[in-house]
């Protein structure tokens, strides 16, 4: 594809459902040419270079409950879609169960962008790259989405099908995810290698999660998503396997991040080869299971 020298923004329409049943349906009745807005920050770079030809752009950001960020001890943590990054990582409750969260969010370009993008654009974005995914799918994140049927939930372990590519159909709306309670002192990193520090997409991204169980043979459970190796955001239940049965050492890090880098399937691209990031998935999901080992207190 040939690079357009005068990238500028095409004509279409801002529509402003009153409801979600009323959005659901037009982005129903106009598939192909129509999609829901939250923050602009991809929709409109998209656009803008020639990738996206939508008539119609629907703004769900005022619909139902899109705007709520509440926490309760036995439910867990819900964030409305329309939740900028900066509001996450601002929100007391979520630095007091979600560090992760924030910490992903604080990864995102700069102070000026998150105050538009949002996690659920993030998420529907699709794109492998994306730096608050892997957070969301070791949190359990659940979506509510809203489609012409009505409401359903997809697990976001199963929401991708490709760069770009999610379960949802035509009118389907994510209202909101969800995440059930954090286990007690739980902890985890969020490690991003990039061309430069702030605002480059990853050419590696590696988030850990662990905490003490006393239901695994090892007493932890340790979780890891990998962003930026594969066709889509990477859970690596192999290296969680190992390190559920294997005593807590140097040596089990050291396999475990071996099982992360036999796990993803990357590519060349300008950001830096297939071979550089193998070997870069490996040192730093050492190093992230080595950061959250010490997190955790020991
Ligand atoms: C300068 C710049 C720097 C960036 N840096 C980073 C970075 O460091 N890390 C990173 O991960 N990303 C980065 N991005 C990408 C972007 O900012 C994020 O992906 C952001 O989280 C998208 O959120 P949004 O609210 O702006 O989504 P939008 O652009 O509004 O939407 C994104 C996609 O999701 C779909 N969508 C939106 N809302 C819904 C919904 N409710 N239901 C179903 N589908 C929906 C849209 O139709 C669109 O396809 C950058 C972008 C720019 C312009």
């Amino acid at each position: 594809m040939s690079i357009n020298a005068h990238p500028e923004l095409p004509e279409f329409d801002y529509v402003r459902p009153a409801t979600l049943m009323e959005a659901s349906r037009f982005l129903a009745e106009h598939a192909g040419e129509a999609r829901p807005l939250l923050g602009g920050t991809d929709i409109f770079v998209r656009m803008r270079d020639g990738f996206y030809h939508d008539k119609y752009l629907v703004d769900v950001k005022h619909l139902d409950s899109t705007d709520e960020l509440s926490y309760d001890p036995q439910r867990g943590l819900k964030l409305g879609a329309g939740v900028n990054m900066n509001r996450v990582m601002a929100s007391p409750m979520v630095q007091a169960h979600y560090a992760l969260l924030a910490e992903a969010c604080r990864s995102v370009a700069s102070y000026q962008l998150r105050t538009r993008a949002t996690i659920v654009g993030n998420i529907c974005n699709a794109s492998p790259a994306g730096d608050t995914i892997g957070a969301c799918l070791v949190l359990g994140g659940v979506l509510n989405v809203h489609g012409v049927g009505g409401y359903r939930q997809e697990p976001l372990a199963t929401f991708f099908r490709g760069p770009g590519k999610t379960v949802l159909q035509p009118g389907d709306i994510v209202t909101s995810i969800e995440f059930p309670p954090a286990p007690a002192g739980a902890a985890g990193v969020y490690i991003k290698l990039g061309r430069n520090t702030w605002s480059d997409l990853s050419i590696v991204g590696v988030t850990v999660y662990g905490y003490a169980d006393a239901g695994r043979a090892s007493g932890y459970r340790f979780q890891a998503a990998l962003a930026s190796v594969a066709p889509t955001p990477l859970l690596v239940p192999a290296l969680e396997e190992h390190l559920a049965s294997h005593p807590i050492n140097a040596e089990a890090f050291r396999q475990a991040a071996r099982l992360a880098q036999a796990a993803c399937s990357p590519i060349d691209d300008v950001r830096g080869s297939a071979r550089y990031r193998k070997a870069m998935v490996r040192t730093l999901t050492e190093k992230a299971l080595q950061m959250t080992w010490k997190k955790l207190g020991n």
